[in-house]
């Protein structure tokens, strides 16, 4: 199976300089592969080989700084890719019409060896044309085709896609129940509980702070410019802890647990209550599901999705009674049997049942 992986370079400032002039030049072949719209507009579907062609030939020796020495010349071509696959998510209805890329925002590039496999594995990696760069976080020793280079905030990136084999692990438990929350990030059916990342409410009121100040700041002006950096980085941060967050659940389940039933969740539905708005955004259960779905495959274990209108809050997990459980019940109290149980571990139980049903 296909895994990627995206991870912080560690770059002195003359190689961050050749990072920025990579991410110039793809932009420049993006934006000007974009200008020829006009071919477009008289009925041509956008063939991104024509205009690798003509931007070759063309193009290319009259702005000689793109050939300049220690530049990598496939970049152009994956600019064109890049333009194409804009271009056919824009025909098949999936985005809207693509548009100009400007500087500093979404900066990437993408290269290659010329079909030859590039080597990776431990704290530094040898880039085609660029040579050696260092990244923080020790790599898988393996190999890839390309290689893509991007920047957030003022942070550079490399990621790439490896082919992993198939390494299913002894689970210790058949099946388990997972009920994600607004209180706890997930409760689980065999009790274990993992809470929202520490600090996190911190981080939240501080990214909250930092967006007042630089709505606050004179356009334009310097002092702008550097809470844009700050706020940016600061974005940057808690999306990680987020992320990692959801990893650390995302790999615990898929390792131990045969077979994991997770509710389906109404998004949309959620979303229309305001209240439950942001820590839906916040947790990223998109994520959450992609991340299990990719690691089911890994791991070998098995994903049950619970159709949304299962009532796994309101059922008793002791007796089956219904009652209605409104949200500020933190404890599932049966009306029928007596039982009392935390509200978010009876749903999991509940959850879990589905899975032997
Ligand atoms: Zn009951």
């Amino acid at each position: 199976m296909l895994l990627s992986i995206k991870t912080k370079l560690k770059l002195s400032k003359t190689q961050e300089i050749i990072m920025c002039k990579h991410a110039g030049i793809a932009r420049f072949a993006y934006n000007w592969g974009l200008a020829r719209q006009q071919l477009y507009k008289d009925g041509l579907k956008p063939n991104k080989y024509i205009l690798k062609k003509f931007f070759n030939n063309h193009v290319k020796p009259e702005f000689t700084w793109i050939k300049e020495k220690g530049i990598c010349q496939k970049i152009t071509q994956y600019a064109f890719d890049n333009l194409g696959d804009s271009f056919s998510q824009f025909f098949s209805g999936k985005g809207g019409y693509p548009n100009f890329k400007k500087k500093g925002r979404h900066d990437s590039f993408t290269i290659d060896a010329s079909g030859k496999p590039i080597c990776v594995g431990g704290k530094s990696i040898k880039l085609p044309t660029i040579g050696w760069v260092k990244t923080f976080e020790g790599l898988p020793h393996t190999t890839c085709k390309s290689i893509t280079i991007s920047r957030t905030a003022d942070s550079w990136f490399l990621a790439f896609a490896y082919e992993q084999s198939y390494q299913p692990t002894v689970k210790k438990h058949e099946v388990v129940g997972v009920d994600l929350g607004i209180k706890q990030l997930a409760t689980l059916s065999t009790g274990v509980v993992f809470s929202h990342p520490r600090h996190y409410k911190k981080h939240l009121e501080k990214l909250c702070r930092l967006s007042q100040k630089f709505a606050r700041k004179v356009n334009g002006s310097n002092n702008k410019y550097k809470t844009k950096i700050h706020l940016a980085r600061h974005h940057a941060k808690v999306a990680n802890l987020r992320k990692n967050t959801l990893h650390q659940i995302t790999t615990y389940l898929c390792k131990n647990h045969a077979k994991i039933v997770v509710e389906d969740l109404n998004v949309s539905g959620l979303l229309a209550n305001h209240k439950l708005a942001q820590v839906i955004a916040d947790c990223g259960f998109y994520e959450f599901q992609r991340q299990l779905e990719y690691k089911a495959k890994k791991f070998g274990c098995e994903i049950i999705i619970a159709s949304r209108w299962f009532p796994s809050s309101k059922t008793c997990s002791n007796c089956g009674h219904i009652q209605d459980m409104p949200l500020k019940e933190r404890v599932y109290n049966c009306s029928s049997c007596k039982h009392s149980i935390d509200r978010d571990l009876n749903a999991s139980i509940n959850l879990s049942r589905l899975a032997k049903a």
